[in-house]
């Protein structure tokens, strides 16, 4: 199996343009340079932008939901077939270990399948009105879409965000991340395999410059961005230039708080997975641990324990922990760590024997008895790094919890049926998971923040009406 994408060209209306202007891909298992990208300048912002509006409106508009959705079957069909064509291409972009990649692969596949269910199941509603009237709602695409995505997760990103968007009628811009945009080129490529007609997505490659151009063009429709706090201000500024709507997701701070009742032995797995999954390079990562006095101890010593046996190395060694994906994201990891001196480090991964020096590996790293209002607890790390923070009560649990800017995720950890309802409703953050974390990923669950990790919703059917706008149609027959 192949799929067929020319190496430093982008697509637009169909056909791989390239630039003079190309940025170097770094493998960050090897720090080896693995291949170049172009970068997308203004004049072919402009071209995908006219692009993307002739197809919506002399193409696209014109192909029901029922056709939509069986594209996007096909696509998701496709994605499977290639599983280890892409997870091996993610692998070595990202650095991600090839079985977390194999999971990103089946997570796009999913979505695809997800979205093409429900593209011709969004309706709106009548609406009874004045005597002689009858009042419908129509939900529209936007239109023009931008999809501005990072390196993390680029498969399980452009899933939730380019497959809600084309079942909903809309065309879009795709911008993946300079360090790591070879799956949406592939994804691109199959697009077509898939009879996505030329122009509907379109893929723009480039540095933040690009990311700019994009967000600031004045006929973009409709922004969605994953990426960084100072990033996401930047977009939604330019959003509101241009007065489009904007979908941000930028990340968070995310407790799993543990009370003194809680299945211990359940919760481990998830306390520890949530924290690493990915080199703790995750928006959702569960990078505070909030344990209860009677269990303290208890939770140290076993999180210590499993720290210990944490084995880091390269993507294809397929070890819990790959590499960092850059050089400038493993210098701001580790200053993160330096940060942490003052404090308890309880536990620190190993290395694999054989590991790379030139690969931008760091050690997972669990801290203990961290203050809620120091450095490591606040901002969030984006690196392998765990704090546990003892809280005596509730209510203690609570301020700490939600003593953050952030408020993407967070997890109760109780058998106490009562106590689970009232944490779920006072803890400020767009998904509460109890007794678990994550939900194995939940394509179909709304997913988002609040404060400082961003608005709207994506994934789940909430997305298709981020991606849509509602028209109220008010018609009088008397
Ligand atoms: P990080 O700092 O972790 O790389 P960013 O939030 O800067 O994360 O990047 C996420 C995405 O946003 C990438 O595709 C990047 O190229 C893009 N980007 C960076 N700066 C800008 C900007 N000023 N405007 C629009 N997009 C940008």
């Amino acid at each position: 199996m192949t799929i067929d994408f020319p190496n430093k060209h982008f697509l637009i209306n169909g056909e791989w343009v390239c630039s003079d202007v190309e940025l170097d891909l770094i493998n960050p298992s090897t720090g080896d340079i693995i291949g170049q990208v172009s970068a997308a300048g203004n004049d072919h912002i402009n071209d995908a932008v006219r692009v993307a509006r002739d197809t919506l409106e002399n193409t696209w508009n014109n192909i029901t939901a029922r056709e939509r959705s069986s594209i996007l079957t096909k696509l998701g069909r496709l994605i499977e077939e290639n599983i280890d064509l892409l997870a091996r291409l993610e692998a070595t972009d990202v650095g991600k270990p090839l079985k977390q990649a194999r999971a990103d692969v089946k997570a796009l596949a999913r979505y695809m399948e997800f979205y093409a269910g429900a593209a011709d199941k969004l309706h709106g509603d009548t609406i009874p009105y004045l005597q002689d009237y009858t009042v419908y709602t129509l939900r529209e695409p936007h239109g023009v879409c931008a999809h501005i995505i990072p390196w993390n997760y680029p498969m399980q990103i452009i899933g939730r965000s380019v497959g809600a968007a084309l079942a909903t009628g809309n065309t879009c811009i795709l911008k993946p991340a300079e360090e790591a945009c070879l799956t949406a080129l592939a994804f691109g490529a199959l697009t077509r395999e898939a009879g996505l007609p030329d122009g509907v997505l379109n893929i723009v490659t480039g540095s933040g410059d690009t990311g700019a151009h994009l967000s600031q063009h004045s006929g973009i429709d409709h922004i969605s961005f994953t990426g960084s706090v100072s990033t996401g201000i930047k977009i939604q500024q330019s959003a509101a230039q241009n007065v489009v709507p904007v979908t941000l997701e930028l990340g968070g701070k995310s407790p799993q708080i543990v009370f003194n009742d809680a299945d211990l032995d359940a919760a481990l797995p998830f306390l520890v997975n949530a924290g690493i999954q990915n080199a703790g390079q995750t928006c959702s990562a569960s990078s505070r641990i909030l344990v209860q006095r009677g269990n303290y101890a208890k939770v140290v010593s076993m999180m210590t324990a499993k720290y210990k046996m944490l084995l880091v190395g390269s993507a294809m060694d397929d070890l819990d922990i790959g590499p960092l994906i850059s050089k400038k994201q493993h210098e701001i990891v580790s200053d993160y760590i330096r940060q942490g001196t003052d404090l308890e480090l309880a536990a620190k991964g190993k290395f694999n024997a054989d590991i790379n020096n030139d690969g931008f590996y760091c050690l997972p790293h669990l801290f203990v008895d961290v203050p809620p209002d120091h450095s490591l607890a606040q901002n969030e790390i984006f690196g392998p790094v765990q704090i546990i923070i003892p809280f005596e009560d509730e209510d203690h649990a609570i301020e700490i919890a939600n003593g953050t800017g952030f408020g993407l995720v967070a997890s109760v950890w109780t058998q106490d049926g009562s106590r689970q309802m009232r944490m779920a409703q006072r803890l400020r953050s767009g998904q509460v998971f109890i007794n678990n974390y994550g939900a194995g990923g939940g394509v179909e669950l709304p997913f988002g923040g609040r404060g400082l990790s961003g608005h709207g919703r994506e994934k789940g059917f909430e997305a298709m009406f981020g991606f849509t706008t509602l028209k109220t149609v008010a018609h009088y027959h008397g």
